[in-house]
């Protein structure tokens, strides 16, 4: 769950699954989260709805953790 000030910067950043808040300075989240956007088409019982939610890294690996097979990982490439 995510709050923005009124000019649009980041203020608070809150896990959907703990309730933690974690940390933002200056606009920027300061530590590792999954931020999820998903449009439910017309094949889910979710038709037209758009699902917002964070989830701390935590509850990320404690999530995974129930998963039966694990997610494709590869390295990120950065351009500097
Ligand atoms: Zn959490």
């Amino acid at each position: 769950m995510r709050k923005y000030k009124s000019g649009g910067q980041l203020e608070t950043v809150i896990c959907n699954c703990c309730g933690k808040k974690m940390v933002v300075k200056n606009g920027v989240l300061r530590e590792g989260a999954i931020s999820v956007h998903h449009a439910w088409d017309f094949f889910s019982e979710k038709d037209g709805e758009v699902h917002h939610w964070d989830m701390c890294e935590e509850c990320y690996d404690n999530l995974l953790g129930q998963f039966r097979l694990e997610p494709d990982v590869e390295e990120q490439v950065e351009f500097i």
